[in-house]
Order: structure tokens, then C-alpha cells, then sequence
């Protein structure tokens, strides 16, 4: 794998996500551990819509490293029970979209990686 892009560090002074996950903004939360919070985006484009995020600060996809593989697993295997939890009906008929954004040209605005857990009845109003 090749060398990391972004030194990523535990908490960014400026980064709004390290803030929520901090509790220094407040959220709707939808989980928390020692490693992940879940809350509800402030801008649903569909009935379900809500963010994972590690509490480390890493800025993207893009700053991964091989070190990070256990904690991605861990918010991939996340996703799905929350999704259920949080309303989308059962794969297949039901299921839902999951979405990281990466970079400006991916469409990421907020630069604190987050994984979108978006679903419910379609159509919805974006993608
Ligand atoms: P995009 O806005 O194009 O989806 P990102 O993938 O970076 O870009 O997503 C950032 C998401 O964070 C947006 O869906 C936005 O609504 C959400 N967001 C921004 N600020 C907050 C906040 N304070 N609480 C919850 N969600 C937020």
C-alpha cells in the first residue's frame, strides 16, 4: 500500500465531526463506542440518513493506511445493523445506500471521513 496522503491525528481543532463525536456539538446521536459515533445528518435526502464516523480524525478515504483495515471493518459491519435499527427495511426488497464521499471532486465537503447510511422508501431527493 502506498504511503498515506494525510497524517491523520486523534482530534482536529477545527474539524466539525471531531467536535460531535466530542459532544462539543450537539447531534442526533444514533451510536457511540470507544472508536465510532453515528448521528442523524442535519440535511436528510431520504427518510434514513445518517453518518458513521471514527472518532480519530482521518480526513478521507485517502489517508487510509493498513493500520485503519479493523476500524473500516468495523464501521462496514456497523452500517447494515444500524440501517435496521434506524427504519430501512430488510435486504433485498428493502436495503439501503452507502456512500464516502472522497475529495472535492467526490463531492466531500466535510473533510473528517464519514460513511452515509442513507435509505428508506424511494424516491429521494438527491442521487
Ligand atoms: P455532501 O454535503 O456533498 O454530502 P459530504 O460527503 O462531505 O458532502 O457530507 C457531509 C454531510 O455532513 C452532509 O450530508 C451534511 O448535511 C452533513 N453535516 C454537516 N454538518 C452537520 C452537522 N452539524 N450535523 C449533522 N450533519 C452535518
Amino acid at each position: 500500500m502506498t504511503a498515506t496522503q494525510e497524517t491523520p491525528m486523534d482530534k482536529h481543532p477545527d474539524c466539525i465531526f471531531c467536535k460531535i463525536a466530542a459532544g462539543e456539538i450537539p447531534s442526533r446521536k444514533v451510536y457511540e463506542d470507544d472508536e465510532l459515533f453515528a448521528f442523524h445528518d442535519i440535511s436528510p435526502w431520504a427518510p434514513v440518513h445518517f453518518l458513521i464516523i471514527p472518532k480519530q480524525h482521518i480526513p478521507s478515504m485517502a489517508s487510509l493506511t493498513d493500520a485503519d483495515a479493523a476500524l473500516m471493518g468495523r464501521i462496514m459491519t456497523l452500517a447494515p445493523q444500524l440501517a435496521l435499527e434506524q427504519g430501512c427495511e430488510p435486504y433485498p426488497q428493502g436495503g439501503y445506500r452507502i456512500v464516502i464521499n472522497t475529495g472535492e471532486q467526490g463531492g466531500q465537503e466535510v473533510h473528517h471521513l464519514h460513511v452515509h447510511v442513507i435509505g428508506g422508501p424511494r424516491p429521494w431527493a438527491k442521487g
